[in-house]
């Protein structure tokens, strides 16, 4: 039983103070006895107690001279002092009032009467208590002298706000009158209902602080930011009979973007959607949310820092703010000011380096197009940030009303497609969201639910094609390619999913697949085959495998779990990996080279392409890309070009793979230029592992006794 409350008991007579605080202690109490006056009022200094039962007549000090020295102390709330007295002394009990008594009893002590007299007094002193305390914090409140105050008599349903209350929400002090719907029929329809539950939820609680963030009606009719505290006044039994708080003003801090202090993301969405809902008024009004990117922030911020990163940010903020502000911005060929085509805008910023324009009022998408052009070019002068000159350029993707929105975030994900769309391609600078945009944006969405689950059954297998040695004619490697195990369309190309997997990193979970499944099978051609197996095992690694993941860690694991040796295994990996980091891509090429795995440049000559990095980049094996081979015996000088890149390859010591290789003039042109090594349909297409099996087995391209290896081939080649 959780204590009522801590009595102090003091009487001379020893049985007395014993039953009465037996009983007492029955009831919950905590009590201390004491047997004198000098003995109470000694541990009344020590400790605090909640009431007193104290004994008039005693030997020595009297109750009447205890209750003097308490009084001069405690007031009658701080420390409530219940005489205890015989039934015949009426002058006593007159006295004892006079001196700060709160009540008597009579001995002998009917107990119930006692106590009740006991309950009263310490509910009463609590409730003072409490209200004191409240009042303190109402006092304290005031002194935050931009905070509005309320204060709701819940037993009247009466509320009385302060002049700042009023003022915050843009009414005169003699406005609003005393009802709690002056607040709660203001707050925005969407916060309404959970201010209303969080509101009952504390009156109901017992206990806690109120405090919630909602948007309330402004008498200009727009909407505030503010934060609501406040804690309520409860009876013991723990009814709530006044409820006190403060009122403060947030939208600034709400709605502001800290950096630039541009409206942020979230009053651009609450003013898309207004826009969203005028359209929906009137037929007539189009607007267009402008999505805008810098291309190469991050280059920026890796190699100027964040500071500097953060002031380019803010010379963007303004000069767009400038341009949007200027009338030639808004009115397209000049045309004057009487002809601006947008009558209002609002400039943004979502976070990092996106920026947002809603355009409003404007004719149709050429005007928003028109716009986002001439804010992209005032993007690519140069700006002076912490004295370095920084050149950027921005990408802007558009999404116009016309199409049809009920919803701001739906808008503002068309906007960011358009624009992804216009930076994938590069050239385009500004791109506007149209309906095949969002075919394609739906069907993509479908592919990567679907390529999700496709990782998490497993539902990929590895296909090899042959590498073929132009020497021996023997199949000297076979290069890994994975296929997704589709449900309804069969075998699915890598073509198809690797771009999408690799943009959502699904492509680490599936590398790592074909990397083990390949490992894996290479251990079991070397059991199946021995010298006949292929040499090595080629895999193809993506840049984000490569800058993401800790590949040359992952790698060894592998090769630990399925026994393959480390030269056996080798990578694929095209030019534009290295793009990003070059000092991570380096490091991770130099721990693969220690564990004594080699790589080759995959896709050669459609990437940079410059003999520098060539150098730089160690690779063992040029992979010629299918598009120079495919030229070999179609264009007069075809061969030329793959011969040039032949030779550089074989001056930096490495070896050269042709693919892509489909006719037998490809095949004689190679042999005379002196290629390594060839891949392509000519000799078989990537196949599953009961038909490689049998290649390998039949090794169809080695020469069989006097003949020439291809000869077969070569014969069908005219010339
Ligand atoms: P890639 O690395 O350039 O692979 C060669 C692609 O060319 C393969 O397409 C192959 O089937 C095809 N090919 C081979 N010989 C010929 C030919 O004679 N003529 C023609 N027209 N095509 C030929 P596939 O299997 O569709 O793979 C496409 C791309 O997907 C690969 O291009 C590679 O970049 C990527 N890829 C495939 N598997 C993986 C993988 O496991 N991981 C990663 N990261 N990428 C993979
Ligand atoms: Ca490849
Ligand atoms: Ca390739």
């Amino acid at each position: 039983m959780s204590v009522r409350g801590s009595l102090l008991v003091v009487d001379d007579n020893e049985l007395n103070r014993d039953v009465l605080s037996r009983r007492l202690q029955h009831q919950g109490y905590a009590v201390t006895v004491a047997c004198g006056g000098d003995d109470a009022l000694a541990l009344v200094s020590a400790a605090p107690y909640d009431l007193i039962l104290l004994d008039v007549e005693m030997p020595g000090m009297s109750g009447l001279d205890v209750l003097n020295r308490l009084r001069a102390t405690y007031s009658q709330t701080q420390l409530p002092v219940i005489m205890v007295t015989a039934r015949a002394q009426g002058p006593d009990i007159v006295q004892a009032f006079k001196l700060g008594a709160n009540d008597y009893v009579t001995k002998p002590i009917d107990f119930p009467v006692a106590l009740a007299r006991i309950e009263t007094h310490l509910s009463h002193k609590w409730a003072v208590e409490d209200l004191r305390e409240s009042e303190e914090r109402y006092a304290l409140a005031i002194d935050g002298a931009n905070d509005g105050l309320w204060d709701w008599n819940l037993v009247t349903n009466e509320v009385h706000w302060s002049p700042r209350w009023k003022a915050i929400l843009g009414l005169e002090p003699s406005e609003a009158g005393d009802s709690p719907d002056e607040w709660l029929t203001r707050v925005h329809p969407a916060d309404v209902g959970r201010v209303k539950t969080d509101l009952s939820d504390h009156l109901a609680s017992g206990s806690g602080r109120f405090e919630s963030e909602h948007r309330m009606r402004h008498r200009n009719a727009s909407y505030r930011w503010v934060r609501c505290r406040g804690a309520a006044v409860r009876t013991r039994a723990g009814a709530a009979t006044r409820f006190v708080g403060s009122l403060t003003d947030i939208t600034d801090a709400k709605v502001a973007d800290a950096l630039t202090g541009l409206p942020n993301r979230l009053l651009f969405e609450d003013l898309l959607d207004r826009a969203l809902k005028r359209t929906a008024r009137r037929r007539d009004y189009v607007f267009a949310l402008l999505m805008l990117g810098l291309d190469r922030f991050r280059v920026v911020s890796d190699s100027l820092g964040p500071v500097t990163a953060d002031q380019l940010l803010i010379a963007v903020a303004r000069r767009l703010q400038t341009r949007l502000r200027s009338t030639d911005a808004v009115t397209p060929g000049g045309a004057g000011p009487q002809s601006e085509v947008a009558s209002g805008f609002t400039l943004a910023r979502l976070g990092g380096d996106e920026f947002t324009v809603l355009l409003e009022d404007i004719a149709d998408a050429s005007d928003a197009i028109r716009i986002a052009e001439r804010l992209r070019q005032a993007l690519e002068q140069p700006f002076i940030v912490e004295g370095n000159q920084v050149y950027t350029s921005a990408t802007v993707g558009i999404a116009v009303s016309s199409t049809g929105y009920d919803r701001p975030e739906d808008m503002l994900r068309d906007a960011a497609t358009a624009l992804h769309r216009a930076s994938a391609q590069g050239t385009a600078r500004c791109e506007l969201f149209d309906a095949a945009m969002r075919a394609r944006a739906v069907s993509r969405l479908q592919l990567e639910t679907e390529l999700r689950n496709a990782i998490a059954e497993r539902a990929f297998a590895v296909h090899y094609q042959p590498i073929i040695s132009l020497r021996t004619g023997a199949i000297a490697g076979v290069e890994a390619l994975v296929r997704w195990i589709h449900p309804q369309r069969g075998l699915v190309s890598p073509a198809e999913f690797i771009p999408v997997a690799e943009d959502t990193g699904m492509l680490v979970h599936i590398g790592r697949l074909v990397l083990s499944e390949s490992c894996r099978q290479m251990v079991l051609w070397q059991e199946q085959f021995g010298p006949e197996a292929p040499s090595v095992v080629c895999v193809n690694v993506s840049c984000r495998q490569f800058a993401e993941s800790d590949l040359a860690t992952e790698i060894a694991a592998i090769l630990r779990s399925t026994g393959l040796d480390s030269s056996r295994l080798h990578l694929e990996i095209t030019e534009s990996a290295f793009m990003g980091d070059m000092h991570a891509a380096q490091d991770t090429l130099s721990r693969l080279h220690s564990m004594g795995i080699d790589w080759s440049i995959d896709d050669f000559g459609t990437g940079y392409s410059s003999l520098s990095y060539l150098h730089r980049l160690q690779a063992g094996t040029l992979k010629v890309d299918r598009s120079f081979v495919s030229r070999m015996g179609r264009e007069e000088r075809g061969s030329e070009m793959v011969g040039a890149i032949m030779a550089l390859a074989h001056n930096l010591g490495m070896e050269v793979v042709a693919e892509g290789v489909e006719t037998p003039e490809q095949l004689a042109q190679l042999r005379r230029i002196g290629c390594d090594y060839m891949q392509g349909f000519l000799f078989s297409r990537p196949v599953d592992i009961a038909a490689m099996n049998r290649l390998i087995a039949a090794q169809p391209w080695r020469p069989s006794g006097d003949a020439t290896a291809f000869e077969d081939i070569l014969v069908t080649a005219p010339g």
